[in-house]
């Protein structure tokens, strides 16, 4: 689970972790509040999507496409992006009301952009450098890892693209935790020398550490973790990323989900049980296990056609789950045939069955849907499909199945 800056921030705080302070606001006349009660002269307002590359994004409402297509690639925004800083109160709201509503387009949302609902006015800084930090885990090495580079900020991607070495990448063993000894190792990559620097870099990098682990994180990354003109660090950003089998322990972090930056076929069928993910093709797949919807979706492309969707209804789901999974796929507009592909094992295949035929009969059936049962039940199965009247394309086998679905889909 995604969260805002403005949330991982807050989670930040109770770390310990240093930051300039911030508030969130949804409209003008809040966010210049929030600056009054920052104190100061200067701000920074940045938009707060899931996404990040803000700084050289820009707003789908105010430039061209021609422009679009720049932000999407990341090139410079020049005062256009997300995040811009505030010389005056009149500046302050004038960016919120530049940013709410809009859609801004960056490198990492793609051309569709992301909608902006919410501001974040934090109190600005001299910065004299920025660096990179991201600490996730490891699965190669099983080991929790830190990566730092002297050259962070908004060109990271191309540093990771072009000079890999540029970013230093140390194991935590965490029996032990993060040694000041590495805290040392990494500020010195960073080329913090001073010693009351290194001292608070070393704490910065536990804080973060410990904060990454109470809160089951999949990822956080500061980027730019910035040291100012008088000599303090800072977390200018943070990206943070809850690991989803961890959430059900932090209900004050659940009460964060932005569901607006979500899909919402992808909630529906999260509130069932079920795991979909929406793909940009028009073969709609209902499969049971991640493992045969992995190889339903490549077998699809082998043949010729493309996935609209991941759509795995596990191994044990009922009639009602089915039909959801039914309904859910046929809300798709892009959708243009249906391939059910199961194998009966827990799973019964006349359930599935059946939850095909009472999908249908509640939504219709409008383009061609092809059916392969095997496994339990499957005889029972494909006697329900063939007695019930309805238009199914039987298939004996996977690569049968797609090639007659995406035969009906070329075809219609
Ligand atoms: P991102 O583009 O989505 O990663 O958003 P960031 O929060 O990283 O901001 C982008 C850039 O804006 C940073 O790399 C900084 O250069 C700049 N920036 C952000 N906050 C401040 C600030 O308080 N003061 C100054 N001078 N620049 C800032
Ligand atoms: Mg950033």
């Amino acid at each position: 689970m995604k969260l805002h800056e403005y949330q991982a921030k807050s989670l930040l705080a109770r770390y310990g972790v240093p930051m300039l302070p911030g508030l969130p606001a949804t409209n003008a006349a809040d966010a210049v509040e929030a600056a009054k009660t920052l104190g100061g002269e200067m701000w920074v307002v940045k938009a707060q999507i899931h996404a990040g590359g803000r700084g050289k994004g820009r707003f789908k409402e105010d430039v061209s496409a021609e422009e679009i297509a720049k932000a999407s690639r990341g090139e410079d925004a020049a005062g256009k992006g997300g995040v811009r800083l505030a010389r005056s109160l009149d500046d302050v709201a004038a960016h919120t009301t530049a940013m709410l509503g809009k859609t801004l387009v960056t490198k990492q949302t793609g051309v569709e952009g992301k909608q902006v609902n919410t501001i974040y006015v934090a109190a600005a800084c001299d910065i004299a450098k920025e660096f990179y930090l991201a600490i996730t885990l490891d699965r190669s090495n099983n080991r929790i890892v830190f990566m730092v580079s002297a050259e962070g900020g908004m060109d990271i991607e191309d540093v990771a693209h072009h000079r890999p070495e540029a970013i230093v990448r140390v194991h935590i063993d965490s029996a032990v935790g993060v040694g000041a000894w590495q805290g040392r190792a990494m500020a010195a990559h960073l080329g913090i020398k001073d010693a009351k620097q290194q001292a608070n870099a070393v704490k910065f990098f536990q804080a973060i550490y410990k904060a990454y682990m109470e809160l089951d994180c999949a990822m956080l990354e500061i980027n730019p973790l910035v040291l100012t003109a008088d000599g303090s660090l800072y977390a200018l950003d943070a990206k943070m990323d809850i690991d989803g089998n961890a959430e059900y322990r932090h209900p004050d972090i659940q009460a964060m989900r932005d569901l607006s930056e979500e899909d919402a076929t992808e909630i529906e069928a999260s509130e069932i049980g079920i795991s979909f993910i929406k793909l940009d093709g028009e073969i709609g797949c209902l499969v049971n296990g991640a493992g045969l919807a992995m190889a339903t979706m490549d077998i699809i492309q082998f043949s010729g056609g493309s996935p609209a969707n991941f759509l795995d209804v596990g191994g044990g789901a009922n009639q009602k789950q089915v039909e959801a999974a039914f309904r859910i796929i046929t809300k798709d507009p892009n959708v243009k045939g249906i391939l059910v592909n199961i194998f009966g094992g827990i799973m019964k295949c006349d359930v599935i069955a059946q939850g095909v035929i009472g999908a249908v009969k509640e939504v219709g059936l409008t383009v061609p849907l092809v059916v392969r049962l095997a496994g339990t039940n499957a005889d029972l199965g494909k006697k329900i499909l063939a007695e019930s009247g309805l238009n199914v394309i039987p298939a004996s086998n996977l690569g049968e199945a797609a090639l007659k679905i995406v035969a009906a889909v070329k075809g219609a």
